[in-house]
């Protein structure tokens, strides 16, 4: 389970995160909505440190870090329990998809070429890219390119994956195969926070959607909840704008 307390984020004066209170069961896909600047990518990227949170607590598992002074193993341990998709992908350029997705493996995980090897050609299997092991980013559709990163996510077997907006640099029809690979790995029950603008993908795939606006949590529920009877008036003014 992940448990948010009391988060706060300020960039200067203007303050980002006011007091984020959340709890993600194990093996729920849970989906961050909200308009332009609302805070959800800085509330995803607050919860690996990749942004560093000004207080509050964060605990995952069985660590909890106190984000007003963790430590640098906290941080460490922190990061080893999640995994990033990013929406630019941040693939290495230089290197091939399967040296991609071993990176994680030899260099943090410090497991053995060979382990490494076999765990990034099953996952790169399984978001169908297994013809592609030796061909390096510059030679894959944006589709491609951002399968590479989901499987750099699941071979680090993280108790969360986070991702951010996952499909918005693609061309419209490269989303719908990132898609239904994010929807293939939420059924076999891992844990999945996403912040995306697919309203589809959110109704169909996920158990909680949250609705963010102005650097706080208006409204969480199912999706049923939030899509079919919103009880806030800025989700029913967000939702009405979007669909
Ligand atoms: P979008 O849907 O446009 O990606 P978002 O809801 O993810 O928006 P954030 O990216 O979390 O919003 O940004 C929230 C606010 O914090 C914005 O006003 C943004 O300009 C500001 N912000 C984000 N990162 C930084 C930073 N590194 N330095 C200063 N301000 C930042």
């Amino acid at each position: 389970m992940i448990t948010i307390q009391s988060l706060t984020k300020s960039f200067g004066k203007q303050e980002v995160l006011k007091s984020i209170d959340l709890q993600v069961q194990k093996g729920e896909v849970v989906v961050i909505l909200g308009p332009s600047g609302s805070g959800k990518t800085t509330l995803l990227r607050c919860l690996n440190f990749l942004e560093r949170p000004d207080g509050g607590k964060v605990s995952i598992g069985d660590l909890q870090v106190n984000c007003k002074k963790p430590s640098k193993q906290e941080i460490y341990d922190l990061r080893k329990k999640t995994a990033m998709v990013f929406q630019h992908y941040n693939l290495f350029k230089h290197k091939t998809v399967l040296e991609n997705v071993m990176e994680g493996l030899v260099i943090v995980q410090k497991q053995s070429k060979l382990k490494a090897r076999e765990k990034s050609v099953q996952v790169l299997e399984k978001v169908g890219l297994a013809e592609k092991l030796n061909a390096y980013p510059s030679q894959l559709s944006g589709g491609q390119q951002q399968r590479v990163g989901i499987a750099r996510a699941l071979a680090l077997e993280p108790e969360v994956i986070l991702f951010d907006e996952p499909t918005s640099a693609l061309d419209p029809e490269l989303v719908g195969e990132v898609l239904s690979v994010i929807r293939k790995i939420a059924k076999e029950g891992i844990t999945m926070i996403v912040v995306t603008h697919e309203m589809n993908f959110a109704m169909d795939v996920s158990n909680h959607v949250i609705f963010m606006d102005g650097g706080v949590i208006v409204e969480e529920g199912t999706p049923t909840e939030i899509f079919r009877t919103p009880k806030e008036e800025r989700t029913r003014q967000f939702l009405k704008r979007i669909t």
